[in-house]
């Protein structure tokens, strides 16, 4: 690894981080090993998340925006232990959820779910709908025995479900009540974090306004916490109140939402936004069309891992990391554009 990227990754602990804090990354690493055919040796590793911080407050949503491949997926997954971590901290209310045993994880999992971007493929085909949203509900003893039924049926209605719908099989749903179904499965555990893996791109843009509405009001009801992951900059727009930008295993930019779409401050930021669509024929989109493809995680660029993209880059770009650092109040970036003089 050369020094260049190690300064990288030691630079990023600066997000910001409070008191009322549920999540908070620190410095998150995950590489996976690249192994030789023959003798099965590591001879490289990809970088798939390098040297990620950021904190989210109780109640926020934060979403998490970039490219496929940039490593926002992987983020979400290391956070929840789905992926051992390379190096950092993920702290869950406090708690380093890497130094729990096994025991310790078991008991914590209710409190951090997931919805996955396939609703289809993430439910049992073989199990009525009751059942899938409740199996954890009883293995994890969230409620007592003779109240499970009625607390499914109100999650259910929580969910836009209706109460006949629990015998039911998934394939009977259409993808919007199976993204619902899925929604309500994690809140029966009464999570405090859900992580949000592209959870309405699979779906009609009727239906994600639903769903992302229906999101929205679990959280004012339930007080929920959200990372939410998309490529979709209007739907984490209209969601989230902070938003992180990734490129290629690192944070580039972090900001509160109005700020961050008002003001983007990092090149690839703005190349990214310049491609929101604006809702009127008059007006003039200004596209930022970036030149080449995305480097390979397993071997990234030196200095500025996107100066190879940039049309701002500058000879220090090539071979000195920019520090992940606040700009301004509140909105962080690595850029040598704006370097303190
Ligand atoms: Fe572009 Fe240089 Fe800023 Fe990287 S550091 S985004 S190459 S101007």
């Amino acid at each position: 690894m050369s020094d260049v990227i190690e300064t990288t990754a030691a630079t990023v602990n600066s997000t910001p981080a409070g008191g009322d804090d549920l999540l908070v990354v620190r410095n998150l690493k995950k590489y996976f090993p690249i192994t030789s055919s023959f003798f099965k040796r590591t001879v490289g590793n990809v970088k798939a998340v390098d040297g990620v911080s950021f904190s989210i407050k109780r109640g926020t949503t934060m979403g998490l925006v970039g490219e496929s491949g940039c490593g926002k997926s992987t983020i979400g997954r290391t956070i929840l232990r789905l992926h051992d971590k390379t190096d950092g901290e993920v702290l869950f209310d406090g708690v380093d959820i890497f130094s729990l045993n096994r025991e310790e994880l078991q008991k914590m999992r209710p409190k951090l779910q997931i919805i996955f971007q396939d609703p289809y493929s993430s439910l049992s085909p073989r199990l009525p709908v009751g059942e899938i949203i409740g199996e954890a509900v009883r293995e994890h003893g969230i409620v007592p025995e003779e109240e499970y039924d009625d607390y499914i049926t109100r999650i259910m209605k929580a969910c836009g479900l209706q109460e006949y719908h629990k015998d039911r099989y998934p394939h009977e749903f259409s993808g919007g009540q199976r993204q619902r179904i899925c929604i309500a499965r994690a809140l029966a555990l009464n999570p405090e974090f859900i992580l949000c893996d592209e959870p309405v791109s699979a779906l009609d843009v009727s239906i994600q306004a639903q769903i992302i509405n229906l999101l929205k009001d679990l959280q004012k009801e339930f007080g929920l916490t959200y990372l939410f992951i998309s490529h979709d900059l209007s739907v984490v727009e209209h969601i989230s109140d902070t938003v992180g930008v990734m490129y290629l295993g690192s944070m580039v930019e972090f900001a509160d939402t109005a700020t961050l779409y008002d003001k983007p401050l990092h090149p690839y930021t703005k190349a990214l936004f310049s491609a929101i669509p604006i809702p009127d024929p008059d007006a003039k989109m200004n596209r930022i069309i970036l030149e080449g493809s995305i480097p390979s995680p397993a071997n990234p660029p030196t200095g500025c891992k996107f100066h190879t993209r940039c049309s701002e880059c500058r000879e220090i770009c090539k071979h000195k990391a920019p520090e992940f650092r606040e700009v301004e109040p509140g909105h962080f970036t690595a850029c040598h554009l704006y370097d303190e003089q």
